[in-house]
Parts: structure tokens; C-alpha cells; sequence
């Protein structure tokens, strides 16, 4: 910034007081340090995986056994019916992926099959699926209705943020998780403040 700065006012020296006399080299000292600048940039860009990010967006990946209210958030947040909500478990299977806007921060949000024991192929498939998605996340949003947050075979090593959903419906337990509910619309925005 403080670069760009400098080189900003250079150039309106250069416009303004073209026809009077200005140190000789400098418009080739302008190009010069343009460049080097743009060269830097681009190689800032390059290595950070905060510029990837911010170009495709953070990847956050809800996970919850069936029914929990996965979907109703991703709805929720994205303001359109992308996934099915039923009060049916097993409906979502396969990854459902909405790409949101958290306070100026793209975010590919991903909504995934339920986690529970199934003799389904095509859902187990899709469990395999969820558990993929986490692993290659910025950040899992673990889902649950009730006390119990294990999920099996879910080997994550980023940041888990527990959320404990339906809150208008079980008020008395006592979770460490942040506390949500759709149907009230409670604790979504301080969700989306902790993610940001
Ligand atoms: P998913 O399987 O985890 O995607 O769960 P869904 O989003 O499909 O929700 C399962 C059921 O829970 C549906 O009947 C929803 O209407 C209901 N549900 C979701 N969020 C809430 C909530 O905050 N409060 C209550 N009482 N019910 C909810």
C-alpha cells in the first residue's frame, strides 16, 4: 500500500508537471518500481493460500448424522432452496455445494449425505463422499440435535467448529457447542460471525 502510495503520487507528478522540469529518470524510476511492485504481488498471490481462497472461495463442509438440520442451514443461509429439507433421514446424498458471500469473504459452502450406519449403496456412497469433503475443508461445521458429536470414521485436522442445532427445541442441554435454530432464526448470524 504504502508502494502504491509512493508510486501514485510519482505518476501525478509526472501528469501534472510534465511541461515543467522534473528529474530526468523519473518516469523510468516509476516503471522500474511498477513493475518490480507487480512482480511482487504477483508472487505474494501465488504462495498464499489466502489469494487461492479469496479467488474460490473458503471451503466449509457441514457434517451431522441424518436429520439433524444440515440442509435447513445451508437453505437458511443461502436464501434458496438448493437442498431438500424432509423430515425423512438419508435425503441428502449426494455433496450439495453453494457458494456464499460471509462479510466479503467468498465461501463454498457444502452440504453432505447424514452420517449413520446404512445398508444403502447409493448412501454409502455418499457418506464416503461427506467424509472426503471434510477432509479437503478450511473449516467443518459439525452438526448435531443432541449431546453427541461422534462421528465415525470422520479423521479431520482443521478447525471444527460444534454446533448444536434445534436449540428451540431442547433449551436445557447444556453443550459446550454454539447453539442454533432455524425455526427461531437464533444464533445463525453469531454462526456466520464465528466463521468469518
Ligand atoms: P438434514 O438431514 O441434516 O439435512 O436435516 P434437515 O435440514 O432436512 O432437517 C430435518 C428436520 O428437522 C426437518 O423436519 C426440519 O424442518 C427440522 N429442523 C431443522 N432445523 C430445525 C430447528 O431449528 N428447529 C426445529 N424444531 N426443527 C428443525
Amino acid at each position: 500500500r504504502e508502494e502504491i502510495i509512493f508510486l501514485l503520487s510519482k505518476l501525478e507528478a509526472i501528469i501534472d508537471f510534465s511541461d515543467e522540469e522534473l528529474p530526468i529518470n523519473l518516469e523510468k524510476v516509476f516503471i522500474s518500481k511498477t513493475l518490480h511492485l507487480l512482480t511482487e504481488m504477483k508472487r505474494a498471490v501465488k504462495s498464499s493460500s489466502f489469494g487461492e481462497r479469496l479467488r474460490n472461495g473458503f471451503v466449509i463442509t457441514l457434517i451431522g448424522r441424518p436429520n439433524v438440520g444440515k440442509s435447513s442451514l445451508i437453505n437458511f443461509l443461502s436464501n434458496r432452496n438448493i437442498a431438500i429439507v424432509t423430515n425423512e433421514p438419508g435425503t441428502t446424498r449426494d455433496v450439495i455445494e453453494v457458494l456464499l458471500d460471509f462479510d466479503g469473504f467468498p465461501v463454498l459452502l457444502n452440504d453432505t449425505a447424514g452420517i449413520r450406519e446404512s445398508d444403502s449403496k447409493i448412501e454409502k456412497i455418499g457418506i464416503k463422499k461427506a467424509l472426503n469433503t471434510a477432509k479437503k475443508s478450511d473449516i467443518v461445521l459439525l452438526l448435531s440435535d443432541n449431546d453427541d458429536f461422534t462421528i465415525p470414521n470422520l479423521k479431520v485436522s482443521q478447525k471444527i467448529i460444534y454446533v448444536h442445532t434445534k436449540a428451540d427445541l431442547n433449551k436445557k442441554k447444556l453443550t459446550l457447542a454454539h447453539k442454533i435454530s432455524i425455526k427461531n432464526t437464533t444464533g445463525i448470524e453469531e454462526l456466520v460471525n464465528m466463521i468469518t
